[in-house]
């Protein structure tokens, strides 16, 4: 049976997969079952941070294979304890939560928000606000804080204790409704909403909401899971925005490819989760931290501006291109909204040699933050065709 046909068989079809194999590759060029190349613009939905074997991460992640690949919890162990400290370091933020993936960091940061609270504010102060069109993750209860209702019809009922908010409104009338008794225990936002079409939120909407919640003593959160790790230009996006958050979560390009969460913790909730409130077998796992030290180490202030020039060199080539609409997004996360159906033009750009993702109805760029200058100007080209034609 060819690896399709027993994919097909034998795994859950969740995912609608694109007709190829992906067997192997180095850098921002991967290759099919055939030996096709592709440019990939997608780095596995904004996960390989520098590209695929990149040959820095697999030297720290195979040291690490060789001295240490799990230990629990109960140990101290040094990759997360490096890594939790370089986290803090950079943000400014106390304490690190690691899990798994981006869902598990969210989860993690629901719980600080619900316990904080109950005890901070008292037991009806349960509310957990996000936007909507929004997208957390897929357990039950990050789906229930994602503010798209159609994930939600299939799998009532959902946890309560959420509410959906414009992500357009610097009024917040929905916000201050919501919290007429003072119910509302934190706000989590996407900065850049992803999923949801790869959409910045304004900055009149965050000042907005920056100045309510520090007003009416509401935590504010941050979802970075595909916006963080140097994704957008900056460490993470809230920095675009001078947002000073209370819990942060990440996950995806944070260990290069390697499964890790991570929920930064400032100081006014480092310690409100305590023994036993919450724990994951893997999270801060040894192999994942080595991959995160990795990629963390080089996320510097000149590397971070690499990632802004390339993005205004994809703006440049592509806004005002025929066939393109507009070009959104910060850093090397951008969404093009184009004349032609964007499956269409995705399909198109694979035929010719680029992988690259949707989002909604948004051609949707997500490359290796170490892209080469010239395979990106290669796969922009690309792009240009496929937008112009049909
Ligand atoms: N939050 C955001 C903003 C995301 O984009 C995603 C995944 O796309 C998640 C959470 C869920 O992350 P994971 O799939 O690692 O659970």
């Amino acid at each position: 049976m060819s690896v399709k046909d027993l994919d097909q068989t034998y795994v859950a079809g969740t995912y609608k997969r694109f007709p190829i194999e992906i067997e192997s590759g180095k850098g921002s060029l991967v290759r099919d079952e055939h030996g096709k190349e592709y440019i990939d613009m997608g780095s596995g939905i904004a996960v390989t941070s520098f590209g695929i074997a990149d040959d820095q991460w697999i030297a720290a992640v195979e040291s690490q294979l060789h001295r240490l690949q799990h230990m629990s919890n109960l140990y101290y162990t040094a990759p997360c304890a490096a890594l939790a400290e370089m986290l803090c370091k950079r943000t400014g933020m106390s304490k690190v939560f690691f899990s798994n993936s981006g869902a598990e960091a969210n989860e993690c940061a629901i719980k600080v928000a619900r316990k904080w609270a109950a005890e901070n504010k008292g037991p009806h102060c349960s509310t957990v606000v996000t936007l909507k069109n929004s997208f957390h993750g897929r357990t039950l209860t990050t789906l229930s804080a994602t503010g798209q209702e159609h994930y939600h019809e299939l799998f009532q009922p959902l946890t309560p204790g959420f509410a959906h908010i414009p992500a357009d409104d610097p009024s917040l009338s929905d916000l201050k409704k919501i919290n007429q008794n003072g119910q509302v225990a934190a706000v989590l936002i996407e900065c850049v909403q992803g999923e949801g079409g790869v959409i910045p939120l304004s900055p009149a909407f965050t000042c907005a909401l920056r100045d309510y919640v520090k007003q009416n003593n509401i935590l504010l959160m941050v979802d970075e899971v595909q916006t963080g790790n140097g994704r957008s230009g900056r460490l993470y996006a809230y920095m675009h925005y001078g947002l000073t958050p209370d819990v942060v979560s990440t996950a995806k390009g944070l260990a290069g490819g390697l499964p890790l969460g991570a929920t930064l913790l400032s100081e006014r909730v480092k310690d409100v989760l305590g023994f036993g409130d919450h724990g994951s077998t893997f999270g801060g796992n040894p192999v994942a931290c080595a991959g995160a030290i990795s990629v963390f180490s080089r996320l510097t202030d000149d590397f971070l501006t690499e990632v802004a020039r390339k993005s205004d060199l994809i703006r440049t080539k592509l806004e005002g291109a025929p066939g393109v609409r507009s070009v959104s997004g910060l850093g090397l996360m951008l969404g093009i909204s184009t004349d032609r159906p964007a499956a269409e033009v995705v399909a198109a750009c694979m035929a010719k040699g680029v992988l690259c993702l949707t989002a909604k109805d948004k051609v949707r760029l997500l490359p290796a933050l170490n892209i080469p200058e010239d395979l990106l100007l290669q796969a922009v080209d690309v792009i240009r065709q496929c937008c112009a034609e049909g």
